[in-house]
This record gives structure tokens, sequence and C-alpha cells, in this order.
């Protein structure tokens, strides 16, 4: 569905902690697929890039070194007739669905809007089909003539999931769609965005600080730290035998349901470095527990692990 090459996108600065010009590398040289129906997690801790690298994708902003395919074609080589399109079939679910619903629209508007301007609708189609969206998220219908303030905040977030299936996509990217939510309707969202998956055939991106929500909605996981995928792989195989150091660290973070019979989390040391001024060879060395000599001084490349697993790591070379 998506194919990123060497997908890079470097912001211009000036001053800021290093006092002088440089660059922000927010995404570093990408190589990732989106295979047509899964759902590929991308993971990391906060200042990743994994945001920036969903901006990309959604051709929100352009990279500044290598590309990202669309089912064939490069979004940036795209006509406006084809941008079009693109728009409709590449949907996002936002984290925060009390700032990513216009307070002033009602949710018949807020989700009957894109099926109008895409002519997907006509009349009292519009009608018929925000219902029936509203129904297919877990809303009852007279949900359609409330405002975004009058639910609570699963239910917005569901309002969210209905404006983006609105237009009928074949992806979407979900940028850490339960985080702002209880812990109590977590679960719920997670449970309805995978049964809408089966339902409609989707594709998703799911971006996530939460391995707990990865590990229950993934097919595959790439590990991003400092704008690098530094592990790669199927999910189940991933969580069963982590290869990457920082992705080991991760999980051992992972606090247990079960404080009587799971191991006490280890929370990983150190803050990430700044992007502005990331450490040479392996970015991750000074909080690294394996780290060797050369990891200070030399860039580890990326290995493949079997047809299914990569890892950027050179206790792996
Ligand atoms: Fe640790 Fe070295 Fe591997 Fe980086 S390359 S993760 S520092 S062992």
């Amino acid at each position: 569905m998506f194919e990123l090459q060497g997908l890079t996108r470097h912001y211009p600065v000036q001053g800021g902690s290093l006092g002088r010009r440089g660059s922000l590398r927010a995404v570093d040289g990408v190589d990732l697929t989106l295979r047509t129906g899964e759902t590929l997690a991308v993971v990391g801790e906060s200042g990743c890039g994994k945001s920036t690298l969903a901006r990309l994708l959604l051709r929100l902003e352009p990279p500044t070194a290598g590309r990202v395919r669309f089912q064939g074609q490069d979004l940036w080589g795209m006509d406006r007739r084809a941008v079009r399109g693109f728009r409709r079939r590449v949907q996002m679910v936002f984290q925060d669905p009390y700032a990513s619903l216009d307070p002033r629209m009602r949710v018949a508007d807020i989700v009957g809007e894109g099926p109008a301007i895409h002519r997907l609708v006509r009349g009292a189609e519009r009608r018929d089909r925000v219902a029936l969206l509203l129904q297919q998220v877990g809303l009852p219908p007279e949900a359609a003539t409330g405002y975004p303030h009058q639910f609570s905040g699963g239910q917005r977030q569901r309002i969210g999931i209905a404006r983006a299936l609105a237009v009928d996509p074949a992806v979407v990217v979900a940028d850490e769609p339960v985080s702002a939510l209880d812990v109590s309707v977590q679960a719920q969202i997670l449970n309805l965005l995978q049964d809408l998956k089966r339902q409609r055939a989707l594709t998703y991106l799911f971006i996530s600080h939460d391995l707990r929500v990865v590990q229950h909605m993934a097919d595959r996981v790439a590990v991003m730290y400092l704008g690098r995928v530094v592990e790669l792989g199927p999910a189940e195989a991933l969580f069963r035998e982590p290869l990457h150091p920082y992705t080991r660290a991760l999980l051992a973070a992972v606090p247990s349901p079960d404080p009587a019979h799971g191991a006490v989390p280890r929370p990983l040391q150190g803050d990430v470095p700044s992007p502005l001024d990331p450490p040479g060879g392996c970015p991750f060395h000074p909080r690294c527990p394996a780290a060797l000599t050369r990891c200070s001084a030399e860039v580890p490349r990326r290995q493949e692990r079997g047809q299914q697993r990569a890892v950027v790591c050179h206790l792996y070379h």
C-alpha cells in the first residue's frame, strides 16, 4: 500500500541549544513497507519521529530526501486529481478527541462533510450515510444532532473514527488514538478499530508509545529511535524475542498487569538525546547496556534476520 525509501525529514533551526544553525533530524532515512490489510505499528518514545513519519505519509509535508509511494505512485509526483483521490483513500484518526472535532459543528456535519466534499452522497443519502456510520461506531442515531462537547472522550473518539471512515478509505493512520482516553474506554476503542478493520478490509498504520496497546493491535511492529527504524518484525516474534537493546528496554519498562507474577518494570535509563545533536555512531549508545567500543564511532547497518525481521545493531553484524 505504502512504500517508504530513505525517507528523511530534517527541519532547519537557528539558535536553540546549539546556538548556531543546524537541523533537527525528525525522520532520518526510513525504509518501510505498509502491506495491504495489515496493521503496522510504529512505536518509540516521545520525540522519536513517529508522528512526523505519519505526516509524511499523509502528504502533509514533503520529505527532505527519499520518497513515499502510495499504491505505486510517488506522493509528490501526483497531479491534483490523484491528490484528491489520495486524500479520500488515506484518512487519519487523531490522538486528541477533544481538539480534533470542531466544537461549532454538529456531529452530522462533522461526519457528513467528507462524503459531500468527495461527492460520494447527494441530498438525503448524506443523512442515511451518517446514521449508518454512527451505528457502526456504536453511537445512537440521535448523536447526529449533538455537538462534540455533549459527548464523553470515548464517544468523541468514536465520532472521529466515523469521520475517518465516512469517505471509504483504504488506509487509516491512527496516531496515538487511545492515549488521551481513560483506561476503562481504551479497550473499547481498540476493539472497535479491530472490528472495523475486519469489516472494511482496512490497512492501519498505528502509532503508539504504549507497547501493551501495540501488542493488542499489530501484525508487524517498527521500533523507532531518534528518527530511525531500529527494529522491524512480526509482532508475535518481536514481543517473544526482541533483538535490539532498545526494544528490550522498552519491553522491560512495561508494567505487568499482575504484579504478583510479572517482573518488576525497569524504566529505560536516561533521556532521548536531542535530535538537533544526536550522538555519533549508534544514536542509542549513551543509553545502551550492551554497547560495544565500536558503537560510539560506527553507525550500525540494517541486518536482515530471516525474511521477516530486521535490526540495526552491531551485536548482529
Ligand atoms: Fe547498543 Fe551498540 Fe547495538 Fe547501538 S549498536 S544498540 S549501542 S549494542
